[in-house]
């Protein structure tokens, strides 16, 4: 059955989704064959050609108001290692980068932790701001302008309007479905005490990036609880997506969102 199945890939024949999950429980024989069917198609299509672009990671807080089961970067603020960067901390670490040859600035973040921590409120309060998300774009904006590296964020859940603005100031953007699996989100799952991860509030996210026409990062997590099941129907619903999955670079100067995002709302 495996073996008629790969043959069949390799003529260029689509395979059912029945037909896929049984090739995903190859095992021994049957496995090796499909690891040289993927390589003759990767060589086939795409070549053993590896592009990356340099980039500075910069983990702007490791504050956030979801509990993930499986989460090893969050932080309360009471805790040891608990951190939000300022610009000037952000603009240090990215100068080191550029001088290093990075080229790309990968912003990562909890996820709105203003909605239950009163320190990230009041240190949003102190530069005029009311949501994370506004200080990721005034950092974002920071940096392009500074330094010219191009930010690409991953901030968790984002809006229309927050989309729209942070597009001025980012290469692209992403955020991970995970699963489409809404048992996740049951006590005891991974996602029992993560708003944050309802799989309809990330779908419009990356539904919305893509009718902006957004280069945007996604996909799914494996390893959190998931069957195989799962990640079919996740795969299967990213591929119905609208997602503009190419590289633009964005202006220089941000023209349509000059003022932080709150003042959009
Ligand atoms: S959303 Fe979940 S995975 Fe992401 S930082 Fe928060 S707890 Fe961790």
């Amino acid at each position: 059955m495996v073996r008629t199945l790969l043959r069949d890939c390799l003529q260029g024949k689509m395979l059912t989704e029945e037909e896929a999950v049984r090739l995903a429980s190859a095992q021994g024989e049957e496995f090796a064959a499909l690891l040289a069917a993927a390589a003759e198609l990767r060589n086939r299509h795409k070549g053993k050609i590896i592009t990356f672009s340099p980039k500075v990671f910069i983990p702007l807080t490791n504050l956030c108001r979801d509990f993930c089961g499986y989460c090893t970067f969050r932080r309360a603020p009471e805790e040891a290692g608990a951190k939000t960067l300022t610009l000037g901390e952000v603009l240090q670490v990215v100068r080191r980068g550029k001088q290093l040859g990075c080229t790309e600035v990968l912003f990562s973040l909890g996820d709105r932790p203003e909605a239950i921590y009163p320190e990230m409120r009041a240190f949003l309060t102190q530069l005029g701001l009311r949501r994370t998300l506004d200080y990721l774009f005034l950092a974002c904006r920071v940096v392009l302008e500074e330094t010219g590296l191009l930010p690409h964020s991953n901030p968790g859940l984002m809006g229309r309007k927050d989309l729209e603005c942070l597009k001025e100031v980012n290469a692209s953007l992403g955020l991970m479905l995970e699963n489409v699996s809404e048992r996740l989100l049951l006590p005891s799952g991974p996602h029992f005490l993560a708003p944050d991860k309802k799989p309809g509030l990330r779908l419009r996210t990356v539904e919305e990036a893509g009718k902006l026409r957004i280069p945007f990062t996604t996909g799914i997590l494996i390893g959190i609880g998931e069957t195989w099941e799962e990640k079919k129907s996740s795969f299967r619903i990213l591929g119905r997506s609208r997602i503009f999955p190419c590289m633009t670079n964005p202006s220089p100067r941000s023209r349509r969102c000059s003022k932080p995002l709150r003042s959009r709302a």
